[in-house]
């Protein structure tokens, strides 16, 4: 399984988008395109061993659909690991939908989105990403049973993003501790890239904890609301990298530690939600290892919206689905502990006791 396990932001030069995926072991993609709703984009189902596939629906404003491809192919293949280190039993998937048209996403487009994962008989779960709400979800589950977070009026556990900020703020209370003997974050200086649904709940806890928040947002108004009640400064976008800072949480998109990024960073954690951080897993992880910053693997510690959405479908109890998530704290120290006595990235670590779950359940399977 060594190709499943190493990723970059982009296909080689020679290699189609495709050819990618099946480098990476996918086990399907599906591509949808339904004009009279101008719903389009792709599910991207990467591994079912441990169980269905879930992850959420994300809608972005894509410049090309290989952009789209590109990142449903990385997203879905980042759920795989994630659900198999939170050891719950789902597998990798994922959809993105190419849109810059808000007024088009009616009740119909969320209907007609909410056919094709039907169609797929439970082997993609939807749920809510960037771009998606319970709202969403809600329209959706007029049309099939296979999603999840729910709303909780509709007998669901709600909006998966309290949950995710709950664990990403365990990972860097670990990663503090990591990095300075404790895990007070009282003073700490944070950054925020992304201050929407995960990344406010965490500033929130951290805010409520004393530390001094620096947040980076393109829409205005959601900095405005964290300046306005979380007392956090505004930084520009571009400043991000370089600021000197204790921690760096990315809470927005992927791929933004890369090579010309990590040289920028000063600061000695990097923890925070967004999916796929790392431009090349290996490579940049590998960067951060050598330049001594803690960095708390995304699909680890941001795993908690995922838990509390795998407890919606087995039966929800809010304390069952929070003491998953609170296990998300030993599991980085864990990491930190495996990165330091092999001597690899916390990167490699963290995916090394992910594939192994995956690999000792195909093997009780035979
Ligand atoms: P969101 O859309 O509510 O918030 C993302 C925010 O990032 C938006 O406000 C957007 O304007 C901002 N943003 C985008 N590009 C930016 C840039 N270059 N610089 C600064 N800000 C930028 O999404 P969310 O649900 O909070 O998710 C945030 C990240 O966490 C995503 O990568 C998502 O995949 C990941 N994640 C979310 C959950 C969840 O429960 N919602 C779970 C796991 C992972």
């Amino acid at each position: 399984m060594s190709s499943f396990s190493t990723t970059e932001v982009k296909p080689n030069s020679t290699q189609s988008l495709l050819a990618m995926a099946e480098n990476l072991q996918h086990e399907q993609i599906v591509y949808f395109n339904d004009e009279e709703t101008g719903l389009k984009g792709f599910i991207g189902i990467h591994n079912t061993v441990l169980g269905p596939s879930l992850g959420g629906c994300r809608i972005w404003n894509y410049t090309d659909i290989d952009s789209a491809l590109l990142d449903v192919i990385r997203l879905s293949r980042g759920m795989t690991f994630k659900s198999s280190i939170s050891g719950i039993n789902l597998g990798g998937g994922k959809s993105v939908i190419i849109n810059n048209n808000p007024a088009q996403r009616t009740e119909k487009f969320w209907r007609k989105f909410a056919e094709y994962v039907e169609s797929l008989g439970g082997r993609y779960i939807a749920a809510e990403d960037v771009g998606t709400s319970t709202k969403e979800v809600s329209y959706m589950m007029e049309v099939t049973k296979h999603v999840s977070g729910k709303p909780v009026e509709q007998g669901g556990a709600g909006d998966p993003s309290p949950f995710t900020a709950h664990g990403v703020y365990l990972g860097i209370k670990a990663s503090a501790k990591k990095a300075y003997g404790n895990e007070d974050l009282n003073g700490r200086k944070v950054v925020i890239q992304g201050v929407g649904h995960v990344g406010y709940y965490l500033s929130e806890m951290l805010a409520k904890e004393g530390a001094k928040l620096f947040v980076a947002d393109l829409n205005k108004s959601l900095v405005k609301r964290a300046v306005e009640n979380l007392n956090a400064t505004e930084i520009g976008i571009n400043e991000v990298y370089s600021f000197d800072a204790d921690i760096y949480a990315p809470c927005a998109l992927g791929a933004t530690l890369n090579e010309n990024t990590i040289p920028q960073l000063k600061c000695a954690i990097v923890a925070g939600s967004a999916n796929n951080q790392l431009a090349n897993e290996k490579v940049d992880g590998d960067s951060l290892f050598k330049k001594g910053i803690v960095y708390a693997p995304d699909f680890l510690i941001n795993a908690g919206g995922v838990i509390n959405c795998y407890q919606e479908i087995i039966g929800y109890n809010r304390d069952k689905a929070m003491e998953k998530v609170d296990a998300i704290y030993e599991q980085t120290l864990n990491i930190f502990k495996l990165s330091e006595t092999e001597k690899i990235s916390t990167h490699s670590a963290a995916e090394k006791i992910a594939l192994k779950r995956i690999e000792d359940t195909k093997a009780k399977k035979k």
